[in-house]
């Protein structure tokens, strides 16, 4: 083997001799892969096929001890790093172009104690990973709606899904970590221990240390939830989304309620006359009491006339992966994210002419439903700072064809365009694309200036950048 180039923190390259790979090799109980190895395209290929990213070398870490010597060495020799768990950020600042990926997906262990109602995740653990293991106990803590997503990056920039409003953000639910911070020590995080980095990594992204093990509270659910799916024609979308609106503010915390905008998928329980027509879909859960659930859905299902309405008792897991069918890997994505506090009428008409015109099949626009117990924590007690969202609009477009990106993205920059006299300002970092740095202050707000002086004191260097990154005060 030939010494091997690899990209410096300064953005250069640097040649470093074939011992050196040999030397981590020996250290890790993992492996080192290669371009061309074993191991090397399943590490850099990451869930948004938009990014293509090929690194000089790929630390395939099992367990802190590894993640630390990859650290070592980088220190040691200035190289650019990426951290990528599941791989699962639009952004892609999971991999990066010849540098050392530190690659965490293969960690995926998820230890339960029901006596206690905690988690032990290691950060390659999918959500399916953690809730089909706490779902084994009756348990469960907040994650995404979307069950190949990794809990670690979820995590760390705030989670949130279908019990949050019952149960609060992901971060809330974080107990302790442990952590490998840029000058390569193990640190655990809790109120207790690094009380200030334990607060960063409650939202602030990957910006402060490599966590190879996160310990979350779990509270009872299921394993049936009702849950499910109703539908209507688009065109009855102006007069249905005010109702929504109205009925997701009086909810009860048990009930989430998200409505997205797209064409028809080939959905077994639609006539076919209606696959790849523009719908309104209702998409409900309740975390709670079953009749409760029935009674507190009434007045969603009560609304004009849908095409169909599934809500029924569902398995609790199989909730969690109903949309992964629609977002599977390999496609090309690109996101555009606004946080509302309100949902106003004149947003509603904006969203509605773009979604007339979607710019490909697969593209969508969701309005997710927060607040309830995310709401009532307060706003500087986490990273994450906007409590006071009750829903977030992600503009989702998505497409196959390399010749459809610029068409998709344009698409996507004039709906957040257009509704950014109707939103509050902040935005969601994990909904965040690549070429938004730019917003990085807005996504943490008042909080943005404490993360700077986290970031001066644990990684003056800025080691861990690529990520929404945070620049020191
Ligand atoms: C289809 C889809 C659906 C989604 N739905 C939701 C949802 O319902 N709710 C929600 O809250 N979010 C949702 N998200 C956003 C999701 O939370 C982020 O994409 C998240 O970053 C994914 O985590 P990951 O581990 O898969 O990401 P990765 O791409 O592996 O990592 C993301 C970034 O986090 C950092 N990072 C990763 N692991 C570590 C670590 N162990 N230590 C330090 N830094 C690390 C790195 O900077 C990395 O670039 C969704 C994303 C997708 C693609």
């Amino acid at each position: 083997m030939t010494d091997l180039t690899v990209r410096t923190l300064e953005a250069s390259t640097k040649k470093i001799p074939k011992n050196t790979v040999a030397v981590l090799r020996g250290k890790l109980r993992g492996t080192v892969a290669l371009p061309g190895e074993d191991g090397y395209d399943a590490a850099r290929t990451i869930w948004n096929a938009m990014v293509d990213r090929r690194p000089a070398l790929v630390a395939r870490c099992l367990d802190a001890a590894d993640v630390i010597n990859a650290v070592k060495l980088a220190r040691d020799e200035k190289l650019l790093v990426a951290v990528r768990s599941g791989g699962h950020n639009i952004a892609g600042n999971a991999v990066c172009d010849g540098g050392l990926l530190i690659d965490l997906s293969l960690m995926k262990s998820v230890r339960v104690d029901p006596a206690s109602g905690t988690a032990r995740v290691e950060p390659g653990a999918t959500l399916a990973d953690f809730d089909k293991e706490a779902q084994a106990f009756g348990l469960a803590t907040p994650l995404g709606i979307n069950s190949t997503t990794g809990v670690a990056g979820l995590t760390l920039g705030g989670g949130f899904g279908w019990t949050t409003r019952k149960f609060g953000l992901t971060v809330d639910n974080l107990i302790s970590a442990d952590v490998v911070t840029a000058d390569a020590k193990l640190v655990r995080v809790s109120e207790k221990e690094h009380q200030d980095l334990f607060w960063a990594l409650r939202g602030g992204g990957g910006n402060f240390g490599i966590v190879t093990s996160f310990e979350f509270k779990l509270h009872p659910l299921g394993p049936e939830v009702l849950s499910g799916l109703i539908v209507h024609p688009l065109e009855k979308a102006g007069e249905l989304l005010p109702e929504f609106r109205r009925i997701a503010n009086e909810a009860p915390d048990e009930l989430t309620i998200w409505a997205v905008m797209r064409k028809a998928p080939p959905l077994p329980f639609l006539p076919t006359e209606w696959h790849g027509k523009e719908v309104l879909i209702f998409a409900a859960c309740y975390s709670g009491d079953m009749e409760e659930g029935q009674k507190a859905v009434k007045p969603l299902r009560a609304l004009g006339s849908p095409i169909a309405d599934v809500i029924s008792p569902h398995q609790f897991t199989d909730w969690q992966a109903a949309f992964d069918p629609l977002l599977t890997p390999g496609a090309r994505n690109y996101w555009k994210s606004h946080d509302f506090t309100d949902f106003p009428n004149a947003a509603i008409k904006v969203i509605l002419d773009a979604v007339r015109s979607l710019p490909s099949p697969e593209c969508e626009v969701f309005i997710a439903h927060v607040g309830g117990a995310m709401a009532r924590v307060d706003a500087n007690a986490t990273a994450w700072a906007n409590r006071d969202a009750h829903f977030i609009m992600n503009a989702h477009t998505r497409w196959r064809d390399k010749a459809q990106d610029s068409a998709c993205i344009a698409w996507a920059r004039q709906l957040f365009e257009a509704t950014a006299p109707f939103a509050s300002g902040s935005v969601y970092v994990n909904f965040m694309p690549e070429d938004e740095n730019e917003r990085v202050e807005k996504a943490y707000g008042a909080n943005y200036w404490r993360l700077a002086e986290i970031k001066r004191r644990y990684d003056p260097d800025n080691f861990f950048r690529m990520n929404q990154n945070i620049r020191q005060t």
